[in-house]
């Protein structure tokens, strides 16, 4: 049933209730972290429906990831007690792409027009780069595709763009138009060409504008400090004179400008919507006195700040503790056995969450999750829909759905192998690049005028009879079958069946998950009108990573800094906080990036309700080589009343910080090892000494060695050098 309207603004401190209750027009809520600013957006949608007697249809919400919008709804609909399908809640590029499908003719796209996600994009572009003659190491991938996606953000089309007279602008521009007109070709559409394709479709069809606008009498959108331009320029035009439009937002937690994201937006709002309310919320809901006060001083620190102070009555709670690891394999075991403490005193695994600076830094936490056998999930990263194995199968459905996904044919034209060769797969591309035909035409027509030699067409021939019995065969089947027939008549599980090893097996396995995922897929009401094919390989390009295999099972929670905006968890633990990682090394070089590298240490700072643990290594492999640091300058802006230093649990933890090897240098002296000292081993190879035990011929140390583990050794045997 219904809350009413006591229960809905009851538990909302006067300012809180004031942006719930506020009469139509615009609203900016400017607060810091954990002040309830999501919490307003739902309590006033939930007003809305059950006091104003407003229409779910009339109302459109922009949230930052889909997990933010599925527990969005989740908590309206509790709050509004029913289900809310007709409502539109999602992120920029969810919303947009709803859109796109629903005006596909407009939009210029083809019905089954596919989502082309970042690795795919990589991939076309790195095919583009050759089709044009560049050398990749003159013009990397990377750089062009974040050249195209910086134009899109701006929305910049390749006409809009002016190179003057520098080459290697030109050189970019070149690539982004080629890119773009195979894109356009093969009906792809990337990310960034999401948005910008949803804000042209309104530009040029005003009518359609007019209905959306007439339809949203209510736009509100959560996270606007990392809104882009063409993010928005979209909601500037939807919400037009006549919606109400609610934005909430914090300017300390911008930390997507790197990513084309202005903290602007938020002064720009204030321009053009004149008169708008702004309403301030100061005090924390979600984390401790020392926390909250330890990261109000962090924040200070920058110069370009919107100012505005939090404060909490709840208790100190805990000090933030600290603990300085030898190495990162020391750090993961620390991390890992305060997360089986906070089991053992009966908390659960979803309590803790891990949050790293960079993707790459999960690995060592894994391993050391895996080895002592404590459940996690990986938000972001390496995703189910995002690996290998997935992406091939997911590639011949998307054949099967629309035969010119140039990327989709590219990816298994000869994947189980086939006899389909490079110089083949060449002819392909110059016969579709000049007749501006997709891949799967061309091949027709070369097949048709016999091109191809006799081996090649048989092969060609093979691959294009292979999709076309798929797709006969699983026109008659439900979405799961049919993902299983995909995997069995492509030849994929066969050829994932014979790689050896856990590799294969988990390959395998994966396969077999997807047809899992198949089954209990579930067209979302936006998707009515697709087929459950398309609608099924439009979620995995969306929402991956929301769909993981053991979405039920506790686990610790795994994800970067970035990934954990708006996000509130019991225990946080932010690790590799060093000089060099965090800030990064290219934002200390760059300088200006300084401050948003502060910004994403009060977002990881703030994430954390009762307690923080903040880990660092002195010495790390990383991206495959060997790096020392000290302590981020982010460690010392934090005052020390609220930090707890914890040492390594060795004999010398009563030493002090600063001469922490001395005491033990003497009776280590015996056996020619220091604590921290780096040493070679004739098979686990390079180590660091983490700690020792007894003396004389019994004398063992524990080594971290790098990649193979920690070991104790006794010393007599181990033949350990120095190095
Ligand atoms: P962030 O900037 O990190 O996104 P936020 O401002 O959106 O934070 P919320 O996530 O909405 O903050 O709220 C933080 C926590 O405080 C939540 O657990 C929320 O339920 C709680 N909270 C917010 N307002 C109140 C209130 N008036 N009474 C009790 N709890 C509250
Ligand atoms: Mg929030």
């Amino acid at each position: 049933s219904p809350a009413t309207a006591s229960e809905l603004l009851d538990s909302l401190n006067d300012k809180q209730r004031a942006a719930v209750e506020s009469a139509p027009g615009s609203v900016l809520v400017l607060a810091g972290a954990g002040s309830g600013k999501t919490r307003v957006l739902t309590h006033r949608i939930a007003w809305l429906l059950n006091e104003q007697g407003e229409s779910p249809f009339s109302i459109l919400a922009v949230t930052f990831t889909n997990k933010a919008s599925a527990e969005m709804r989740h908590r309206i609909e509790s709050l509004v007690g029913g289900p809310m399908n007709r409502m539109w809640i999602g992120t920029f590029h969810g919303l947009a792409h709803r859109l796109l499908r629903a005006h596909h003719q407009e939009a210029n796209l083809p019905e089954g027009f596919q989502i082309l996600d970042s690795d795919d994009q990589y991939r076309l572009i790195r095919r583009i780069l050759k089709s044009l003659d560049l050398d990749e190491k003159r013009w990397p991938p990377r750089q062009a595709m974040g050249y195209i996606n910086a134009k899109k953000d701006d929305g910049l089309r390749p006409k809009h763009i002016d190179a003057g007279h520098h080459p290697m602008e030109q050189m970019l521009l070149r690539i982004y138009t080629t890119y773009q007109e195979a894109c356009d070709r093969a009906g792809l559409v990337d990310f960034a060409e999401l948005l910008l394709r949803a804000h042209e479709l309104w530009l040029s069809h005003p009518h359609i504008l007019a209905h959306y606008q007439g339809r949203f009498r209510h736009v509100l959108v959560d996270e606007f400090q990392d809104t882009n331009a063409i993010q928005y320029a979209w909601v500037r035009l939807l919400v037009g004179n006549t919606s109400n439009v609610m934005i909430v937002g914090d300017d300390d937690q911008s930390i997507y400008g790197w990513r084309g994201a202005k903290i602007e937006n938020l002064n720009k709002f204030l321009d053009d919507f004149k008169g708008s309310e702004v309403i301030r919320l100061e005090q924390n809901y979600r984390s401790t006195g020392n926390i909250l006060k330890a990261s109000n001083t962090l924040i200070a620190n920058n110069a370009e700040r919107m100012g505005k102070e939090l404060w909490t009555d709840g208790s100190d709670g805990e000090l933030i503790a600290v603990f300085q690891a030898f190495n990162e394999l020391e750090e993961a075991r620390f991390i890992v056995s305060r997360v089986k403490q906070h089991l053992e005193q009966g908390g659960a695994l979803s309590d803790c969450a891990i949050l790293y600076r960079s993707n790459a830094q999960s690995r060592v936490l894994e391993e050391a999750l895996l080895h002592q056998q404590v459940a996690y999930r990986i938000y972001g990263g390496l995703r189910f829909f995002e690996r290998q194995e997935i992406k091939d199968t997911l590639a011949y459905m998307r054949l099967v759905a629309n035969r010119s996904d140039d990327a989709a044919f590219e990816r298994v034209v000869n994947t189980p192998a086939r006899g389909i060769g490079d110089r083949t797969l060449d002819i392909i591309r110059t016969a579709a690049r000049q007749h501006g035909l997709s891949m799967w035409r061309s091949c027709q027509q070369l097949l048709n005028e016999k091109a191809l030699s006799g081996r090649a067409a048989n092969a060609v021939r093979g691959f294009m009879d292979l999709i076309g019995d798929i797709d006969d065969e699983i026109a008659e089947f439900s979405l799961k079958l049919a993902t299983d027939k995909v995997i069995q008549l492509s030849g994929l599980k066969s050829m994932y069946e014979q790689e050896k090893g856990e590799k294969g097996e988990a390959r395998v396995e994966n396969l077999q998950e997807l047809v899992t995922a198949a089954g209990t897929f579930e067209k979302p009401e936006e998707a009515e009108d697709m087929s459950d094919l398309n609608a099924f390989l439009a979620h995995a390009a969306l929402e991956a990573g929301d769909n993981q295999a053991s979405d039920s099972e506790d686990a610790v929670q795994m994800m970067t800094l970035h990934s954990a905006k708006g996000l509130e968890f019991p225990l946080v633990f932010m690790c590799g906080v060093e000089e060099g990682m965090f800030p990064s090394q290219k934002a200390v070089e760059e300088g200006d990036r300084l401050e948003e590298e502060r910004r994403l240490c009060y977002v990881g700072m703030t994430r954390a309700m009762q307690k923080l643990f903040i880990t660092y290594a002195e010495s790390r492999r990383i991206y495959g080589r060997e790096t020392f640091a000290k302590a981020s300058r982010f460690l010392s802006e934090i005052p020390e009343q609220h930090l707890e230093h914890i040492r390594p649990k060795t004999q010398v933890s009563q030493v002090q910080p600063t001469n922490r090897f001395t005491q033990t240098e003497k009776s280590f002296d015996a056996t020619g090892f220091k604590l921290g000292q780096r040493v070679k081993h004739p098979k686990f190879g390079d180590g660091v000494i983490i700690n020792y035990e007894g003396s004389g011929a019994q004398s063992r140390v524990q080594v971290a060695f790098d990649g193979q583990g920690i070991k104790w050794l006794v010393v007599a045997y181990a033949r350990l050098q120095a190095v």
